[in-house]
């Protein structure tokens, strides 16, 4: 069982998710909590460390922002206590969950559940903060935003859990989220390959990598409430999916920025002078366009990387202009990137037209476009976040009778 941050918010919320837990000891399971910080609580430390140091040691932010969940490990343990549960707390290090050394971003390798597992069989309920590890180097590592989610299904993988269930502020997945389109629905299953493209795509219900893990492990993964006691969505293998739509749902993802080169000399190998020193900085560059070249001499080449990364970006290709030769380099950070998503566009011609055609009628300029095999994506001015989600969940016929 993992339960986000507004599902640990307070004190209050702390004691419920003690009696949620006590249902499932009741009902005779065994039982391994992993919790968030609660809400807020993980954005103040990434602050405090922003305003000591602009570019920080990652080694010391991942001992700062590890702590909120030590907090809430530490308070359910009690909580479940006072109810009559048998229960223990365990930080990452402790039991151990190895981790890579990629401090921040630090991915699971390994997770020893020998004592956990002793502790089980006398009846121990074991409370795991989530969002942690330990590296190579003995370190406390963090497993990037929203890791919490990953800590729950590595660890149900590695115990061969029946079930993970990730108790959230939302009673499941929807068709897109359910905060800016009211006529979101809930779906009552989503393929693994789905919820992996929601997930990359900017639909922060469950990290990219726990969906990751789930789909290689075969984790049985389930996304409900932690306030209301009903089913959720179940994500599974696509041919537990009767009834295949077209598009599934609909993602945005503000956390994009957009740069445009103009006026580069168009000839062989400038694509791998521009791509190759972003490649080497650790820079990810998602969508790409290179327009038809102006008599064959110049073209003019836009392309986005994340909001995070745009002035290491800029830097890296300004440090290079002279070889690379563009006259202009002009970066835009009020871009949002809106994808539609569904394994059934693989056997559907025209997904993608509906979806230029549902954005004109609304007076939205697409600038840049990308596609794979089960999604459509494109980049569109900030401000017409909501409405180009609204737009293309009716388009496509999500909206909910
Ligand atoms: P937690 O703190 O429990 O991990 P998150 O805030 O990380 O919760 O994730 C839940 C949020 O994800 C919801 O409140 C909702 O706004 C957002 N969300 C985005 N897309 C979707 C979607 N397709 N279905 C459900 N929730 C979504
Ligand atoms: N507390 C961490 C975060 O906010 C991890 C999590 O909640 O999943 O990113
Ligand atoms: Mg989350």
């Amino acid at each position: 069982m993992k339960f986000g941050g507004t599902s640990v918010a307070d004190v209050e919320r702390i004691k419920s998710v003690a009696k949620r837990v006590k249902r499932e000891v009741d009902a005779g399971h065994e039982v391994a909590v992993v919790v968030s910080a609660m809400s807020g609580v993980t954005n103040q430390l990434v602050t405090w460390t922003s305003e000591i140091a602009r570019l920080h040691d990652a080694r010391e932010y991942d001992v700062v922002v590890a702590t909120g969940e030590q907090v809430t490990s530490g308070l359910l343990a009690l909580a479940l206590q006072e109810i009559g549960v048998s229960a223990r707390s365990w930080v990452g290090w402790q039991i151990p969950i190895h981790t890579d050394d990629a401090h921040g971003k630090a991915r699971i390798e390994r997770i020893d559940t020998a004592e956990i597992e002793r502790r089980f069989a006398q009846g121990q309920v074991a409370v795991v903060a989530g969002f942690q590890g330990v590296g190579p180097d003995n370190r406390v590592t963090t497993l990037g935003r929203g890791g919490s989610d990953t800590s729950a299904v590595a660890l149900a993988a590695a115990l061969k859990a029946d079930r993970c269930d990730i108790f959230t502020d939302v009673d499941g997945v929807y068709t897109t989220d359910p905060r800016i389109v009211a006529k979101a629905r809930k779906l009552d299953k989503i393929a693994y390959e789905e919820m992996l493209e929601l997930a990359s795509q900017g639909a922060k219900v469950l990290q990219i990598r726990s969906v990751e893990m789930a789909m290689k492990h075969r984790v049985r993964l389930q996304v409900l409430s932690s306030f209301e006691d009903k089913p959720g969505t179940l994500v599974v293998d696509e041919d537990e999916i009767v009834e295949q739509e077209i598009v599934t749902g609909v993602a945005y993802s503000r956390d994009e920025a957009k740069i445009t080169l103009v006026r580069v000399p168009d000839r062989p190998g400038v694509a791998a002078a521009i791509f190759g020193p972003l490649a080497d900085h650790n820079i990810n560059v998602d969508m790409i366009v290179q327009n038809v070249s102006e008599g064959g001499q110049f073209t003019d080449l836009t392309f986005t990387v994340t909001k995070a990364d745009l002035e290491r970006a800029k830097k890296v290709l300004e440090d290079r202009r002279v070889a690379l030769g563009y006259q202009a380099l002009v970066p835009d950070s009020n871009v949002v990137k809106v994808s539609v998503i569904g394994l059934g566009m693989r056997s559907h011609a025209g997904v993608a037209q509906r979806m230029f055609k549902a954005l004109a009628e609304k007076g939205i300029n697409i600038q840049v476009i990308s596609t794979s095999e089960i999604k459509v994506s494109v980049l569109v001015a900030e401000e017409y976040t909501e409405l180009a989600v609204r737009a293309l969940h009716t388009a496509y016929g999500l909206d909910a009778a």
